[in-house]
């Protein structure tokens, strides 16, 4: 069994309910439970500046997937709730990224673990430090407050429960 982190964001069709069905869908999975849910957070758009900003969060989970099972389950969650890919970092329902899978690392064309992008982004890097233990390390990248030192939020905030 491995605990793993999975990235949350929106910015299409009603995001903080994408994000709701998404965990309940996630929590659904076969030998999976969730074990973590952070606040929702909104943050500006990191692409393409003509598109709404995101609802974002992080779910933690233990799980017997695999790794390359658990990308083939995320992706058809994104699908069935309506994912399309236009262009690069573009708007979506929902996007879903494996950001740490235990202490693995992977690092193959359609997998790269833990997410290439952690260390850089505001909106995941804050909601993860809701979700793990104090001290919690990202294989391969360090520790989780010390990341954040040099991670500003870049327009992130934390969404109370009525905005
Ligand atoms: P970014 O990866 O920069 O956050 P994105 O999430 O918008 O961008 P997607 O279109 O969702 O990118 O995914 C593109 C490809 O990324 C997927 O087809 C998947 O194979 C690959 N990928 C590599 N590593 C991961 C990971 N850790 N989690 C999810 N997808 C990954
Ligand atoms: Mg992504
Ligand atoms: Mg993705």
């Amino acid at each position: 069994m491995v605990t793993a982190m999975i990235g949350l964001g929106s910015n299409l069709a009603d995001p903080k309910l994408q994000i709701q069905n998404a965990r309940e869908a996630i929590a659904r999975l076969p030998v999976t439970e969730e074990r973590g849910f952070s606040s929702l957070y909104a943050s500006p758009p990191m692409g393409p500046q003509d598109q709404p900003d995101y609802v974002n969060a992080v779910m933690a989970i233990t799980t017997e997937l695999s790794a390359r099972q658990l990308l083939q389950a995320l992706q058809g969650i994104e699908n069935q709730q309506g994912r399309l890919r236009e262009r690069r970092w573009g708007e979506r329902t929902l996007d879903l990224d494996i950001l740490v899978y235990g202490d693995v690392l992977i690092d193959e064309p359609d997998l790269v673990v833990p997410h290439y992008g952690i260390a850089d982004r505001s909106f995941v890097l804050y909601p993860l430090q809701d979700v793990v233990e104090q001290g919690f390390e990202i294989p391969g990248k360090g520790a989780l407050t010390e990341l954040l030192k040099d991670c500003p939020k870049n327009g992130l905030y934390e969404l109370t429960a009525n905005g």
